[in-house]
C-alpha cells in the first residue's frame, strides 16, 4: 500500500525475490514525489547508486557561531559530499525494478484477518486479498498500531526554490545548517530554535529552507517564513523569484509500531524516519533487501504461514532487537535536545560534526552497530562543555 519511496523500494525488492505482488495507492505510482530528499552521498555510493543525484556538493558547511563576530560567521566544514536525489530517475529507476507489478488506484479504507489471509477493503468498495499487507502509506496510516507515547515531536520546514537579489549562499555551497542567530530578538531567542538549510543549484537558483529540528507543537509554517524572510533580510537579501514553495512537516519521534500485529509496515508508518536526524531514504534503501528476503523465505518454507505469522516474521527483521536499541537511544537523544535553547543546540551540534566523520555520519545515517553507537554517544559526551553535559544527562533544563 502506497506510491512513495517506502513503498516501491520495498515493492521492487519483493519483485526481484520472484514473489506475486500487487500494490495499491491512491494515485498512479508515476506522480512525481512531492518531497525533494537530500542524502550524503556516501551513502548511495555504498549502494552503488550515486548515479541518482541531480546534485552533488563539495562544499558541505553549517554555521554554528553567534554570527557576531569573525569566529561567530566562521563555517564548520564538513567536507562530507551532500547530495539531492534526480526525484525523477529515482522513482523510474524503482519502478522499472518492479517490473510489469500491478498497480490498482485505490484508497484502502479498512483492513481485515480473516484466517490465513488479509483484506483490504478500499473506499471504491472493492476488497483486495493477500497473504500479507506491506502498509507503505506513510507516517499518517490509521491501520498500524503503535503505543501512545503523549505527544510526538514534529520536523517542521518552509522553504523556497528561488532566486534572490543576492546569493543567499556562495557558489557550488551547501549549507547543513546554519544557526546563527544575528537576526532574532531577545524575545525570539526564547523561542524554539530553528535554522536555515540552503544549497544552490547553480544558474542563479537556490533553495532555502528554514527548519526546526523537532518540536511539540510543531513550528508553524508562518513563523518559519517570518524567521526566514527576517535572516534574509539581516543579509540584505530579498526574494525576487519564487520557484517552488516547500511545506514539510513529519513526525521524528513516532512510536515504534507493535510487532506483533498481523500487519506489517514498511517506512514512515513503520517509524522508520531517523529520530535525532530526520532523514529516511537512505535507510529504505539499505533495509528493503533483508526485509523482502525474509518474507521470501518465509513464504517459500512455510507455505502455510498465516497473514499474522507472515507478518510477525517481517516484523523480526525490519526492528532487530540491535535497532530497536538503536531507535530508542537516538528518541533519547533527540529528547534531550528539545530541552535545549539556541545557544545550548548550537554548542552541542559545534561539538558534534568535532567527532570523527565516520562517527558523525554513521550516526546520521544509522550505520554503526549498537556497541559503536554507544561508544560514539559516550565519546560526544566526554568531548561536549561542561553546559551540554549537564543538559545531556537532563539534570538541567535549559528552557
Ligand atoms: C517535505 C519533506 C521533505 C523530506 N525530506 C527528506 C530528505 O531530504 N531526506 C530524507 O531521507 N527524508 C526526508 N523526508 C522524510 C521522509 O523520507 C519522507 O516523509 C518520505 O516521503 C516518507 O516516505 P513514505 O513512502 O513512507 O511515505 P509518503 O512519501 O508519505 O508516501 C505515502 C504513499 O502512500 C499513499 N497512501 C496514503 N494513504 C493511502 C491509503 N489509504 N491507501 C492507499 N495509498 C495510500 C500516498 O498516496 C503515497 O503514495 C522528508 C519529508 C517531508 C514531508
Amino acid at each position: 500500500m502506497g506510491a512513495g519511496p517506502a513503498a516501491l523500494c520495498i515493492a521492487s525488492e519483493l519483485v526481484q525475490h520472484g514473489l506475486s505482488v500487487s500494490a495499491l495507492a491512491t494515485h498512479s505510482p508515476q506522480k512525481p514525489w512531492p518531497n525533494t530528499y537530500g542524502i550524503w552521498a556516501k551513502e548511495l555510493e555504498s549502494l552503488g547508486l550515486e548515479s541518482l543525484l541531480e546534485y552533488r556538493w563539495k562544499k558541505t558547511i553549517s554555521f554554528f557561531g553567534n554570527g557576531i563576530n569573525e569566529t561567530g560567521r566562521k563555517p564548520t566544514e564538513h567536507n562530507f559530499d551532500y547530495g539531492l536525489f534526480d526525484q525523477s530517475a529515482f522513482q523510474k529507476a524503482l519502478l522499472d525494478k518492479c517490473g510489469d507489478l500491478p498497480w490498482f488506484i485505490e484508497t484502502a479504507q479498512d483492513i481485515q484477518f480473516k484466517n490465513s489471509i488479509t483484506e483490504v477493503i478500499c473506499s471504491s468498495g472493492n476488497i483486495y486479498q493477500a497473504r500479507v499487507v506491506i502498509d507503505a502509506s506513510g507516517h499518517r496510516s490509521p491501520f498500524i498500531k503503535r503505543p501512545n507515547h503523549g505527544p510526538v515531536a514534529q520536523q517542521a520546514a518552509y522553504g523556497v526554490v528561488g532566486k534572490f537579489s543576492s546569493p543567499p549562499v556562495e557558489e557550488n555551497q551547501f549549507v547543513l545548517m546554519d544557526f546563527r542567530p544575528d537576526h532574532l530578538s531577545k524575545s525570539e531567542l526564547e523561542e524554539p530554535p530553528t535554522f536555515l538549510y540552503a544549497m544552490d543549484f547553480g544558474k542563479g537558483v537556490f533553495f532555502v529552507e528554514e527548519t526546526s529540528l523537532a518540536c511539540s507543537p510543531p513550528v508553524s509554517w508562518s513563523k518559519l517564513k517570518e524567521r526566514l524572510t527576517s535572516r534574509l533580510s539581516k543579509r540584505g537579501i530579498v526574494i525576487d523569484e519564487i520557484i517552488h514553495e516547500e511545506h514539510c512537516l513529519f513526525p521524528m519521534n513516532l512510536p515504534l509500531p507493535f510487532l506483533n500485529q498481523p500487519l506489517l509496515a514498511f517506512g514512515g508508518s513503520a517509524s522508520m524516519v531517523h529520530p535525532a536526524s530526520g532523514y529516511m531514504v537512505g535507510a529504505l534503501l539499505r533495509r528493503a533487501p533483508s526485509l523482502a528476503k525474509q518474507l521470501a523465505y518465509a513464504i517459500s518454507m512455510k507455505p502455510d504461514l498465516d497473514s499474522a505469522e507472515l507478518a510477525k516474521s517481517g516484523w523480526q527483521v525490519l526492528w532487530t532487537p540491535e535497532l530497536v536499541q538503536r531507535h530508542r537511544l537516538y528518541q533519547f537523544g533527540l529528547q534531550r535536545l528539545m530541552s535545549f535553547d539556541e545557544k545550548l543546540l548550537r554548542s552541542f551540534f559545534d561539538t558534534f560534526f568535532k567527532l570523527p566523520t565516520k562517527d558523525w555520519s554513521g550516526f546520521l545515517a544509522n550505520t554503526l552497530n549498537l556497541p559503536r553507537l554507544i561508544l560514539v554517544m559516550i565519546r560526544l559526551f566526554f568531548i561536549s562543555p561542561t553546559k551540554v553535559k549537564l543538559g545531556m544527562i537532563g539534570i538541567v533544563n535549559f528552557k
